[in-house]
């Protein structure tokens, strides 16, 4: 199946060793396209997870110390190995997740961007020197690495989300413990093998597999040694893990749920803003966190836009993500579908008419067909609510300030999109908008030299850019005196 066998892992990774669970238990990993078994990994507990921690925390002590210019050629080393197995890698993602090949392939390389860049700011972590006001001292401000990092990441974005955290700590001297999602565990494994190539010293880089997220979660958040946590995933683990990280005071980054307008003025390209839509909202079969939620498209051009978008939407093609051509996966579980299901359903039931899709799809299990419906309203649960799924729910609007109240009127504020050629628009709307990434007149805003993140209840911090690496840095100001 993979060029490189190997790249496919079976064992945990800790302290440089492949390793079952202590309790000997294992899970069980399966291709959403079809439900057949891919492998089978170890399910990991609290023991596990201290052994981990332990790992970590010893291996800290020297790799703290290690020059910026050593992390820097190891990261290097690691990007080129991503790179060079992008194939075999894309292949294990699309059959441990479902996305389209041509989507796993993308993610791969923009997840080797991320080792590339954060191996690049490694030797960029500069300190400051600080006019005293006293002549007898001088100031310093040090930045040192904040210590063992926990990374737990979620199922969209299988080896994206896991390098995004990684490269920067690993970068600073940070040592990490990854807990990718129990969907998706063999995509950072096969990093991790990749890692133990690059010639990462042991315990600097951990990965640990479990079924029971909560108890490998509660174990790294109450332990003092793991100083900061970095997630990716739902608001509602979100808030848990900021609940858990208050007992040691720990650092914290979180990337959570959004509800992404997608506004397009009656000035716009449409065209543009018909590719936008699409590129926001049918990518990983709409299961993006930065998705197009909530299109809000101005009544002078609403009708126009839907009939357009709704041709490119029924053209999709839908199929397992291996085939060459296929556009749209499936969804990740039965659960997932559900949800949508039950979003799409309420929506028609109120009133909203659906113009293509809103069935499953023929392939069966969690294929669910593009939609389009449109005749939304802002109290329909398909506004309110993350939407996760191939589903472009489109509503009206009239002017300005109604549409920027109407798209700040979420707990969310992590993505939002505008399309116009209002020059004044282009400043305005940017600026009026709750959110901690705006794209005007694209659909694709994620690129590892940009910072990403949220604010409201999307989030706290960024990551990727030059900020990325803030989040894995202390600042210590060391004042000396009597000179
Ligand atoms: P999603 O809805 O995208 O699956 P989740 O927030 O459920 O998002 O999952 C994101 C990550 O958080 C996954 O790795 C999952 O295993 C992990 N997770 C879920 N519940 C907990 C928990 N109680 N403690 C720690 N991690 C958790």
């Amino acid at each position: 199946m993979l060029a490189v066998e190997d790249l496919l892992r079976d064992n945990a990774f800790i302290n440089g060793h492949w390793v079952s669970a202590d309790s000997g238990n294992r899970f069980e990993v399966t291709n959403p396209a079809d439900g057949s078994l891919l492998t089978s990994v170890p399910d990991l507990g609290p023991n596990d997870t201290l052994a981990a921690i332990e790992a970590a925390s010893s291996a800290f002590r020297e790799w703290r110390t290690t020059a910026p210019s050593t992390r820097a050629r190891l990261l290097r080393r690691w990007h080129e190995l991503i790179r060079a197995n992008e194939k075999d890698l894309a292949l294990l993602m699309t059959l441990e997740q479902g996305k389209p090949i041509r989507e796993a392939r993308a993610e791969i390389r923009y997840a080797a961007a991320f080792v590339n860049w954060f191996a690049e700011e490694a030797a960029r972590t500069y300190g400051d020197v600080i006019p005293s006001n006293a002549s007898d001292k001088r100031i310093m401000v040090l930045k040192q690495p904040v210590g063992v990092v926990a990374a737990i990441t979620p199922w969209n974005f299988p080896a994206a989300m896991i390098t995004r955290k990684v490269a920067p700590a690993l970068a600073v001297g940070c040592t990490v413990i990854i807990k990718p999602s129990e969907f998706t565990p063999l995509s950072a494994l096969a990093l991790a093998r990749l890692a133990e190539d690059a010639g990462f010293p042991n315990g600097v880089l951990n990965v640990l597999t479990t079924m029971d997220a909560a108890s490998v979660g509660d174990e790294l958040m109450a332990h003092a040694d793991v100083r900061k946590i970095s997630f990716t995933g739902s608001t509602r683990v979100g808030k848990l893990l900021l609940r858990g990280a208050a007992d040691t005071v720990k650092r914290v980054s979180l990337e959570l749920g959004g509800n992404a307008p997608f506004i397009v003025f009656p000035d716009a390209d449409l065209e543009a803003a018909v590719q936008g839509a699409v590129a926001a909202k049918y990518r990983n079969a709409g299961q993006t966190c930065i998705c197009a939620n909530r299109m809000l498209v101005h009544e002078d051009v609403a009708e126009e836009f839907a009939v357009r978008l709704t041709a490119k939407t029924s053209r999709l093609k839908v199929g397992p993500g291996v085939d060459d051509d296929t556009d749209v996966g499936p969804l990740i579980n039965e659960a997932a579908l559900e949800k949508v299901e039950s979003l799409v359903a309420d929506a028609a039931s109120e009133g909203a008419e659906i113009r293509t899709g809103g069935v499953r799809h023929a392939y069966g299990r969690t294929f669910y067909e593009p939609t389009l419906i449109s005749g939304v309203r802002d109290e329909m649960s398909v506004s309110s609510e993350e939407i996760f799924g191939p589903v472009s729910a489109i509503s009206t609007f009239r002017d300005e300030d109604e549409v920027i109240a109407r798209a700040n009127n979420t707990p969310y504020g992590l993505a939002a999109y505008v399309f116009t050629r209002d020059h004044g628009r282009v400043w305005r709307v940017p600026e009026a908008l709750e959110y901690g990434m705006v794209g005007v007149n694209t659909g694709v805003i994620s690129n590892p030299v940009a910072p990403f993140g949220g604010v409201k209840q999307s989030g706290i911090g960024r990551e990727g850019s030059r900020y990325g690496v803030d989040e894995y840095l202390e600042m210590k100001t060391v004042t000396v005196g009597g000179l």
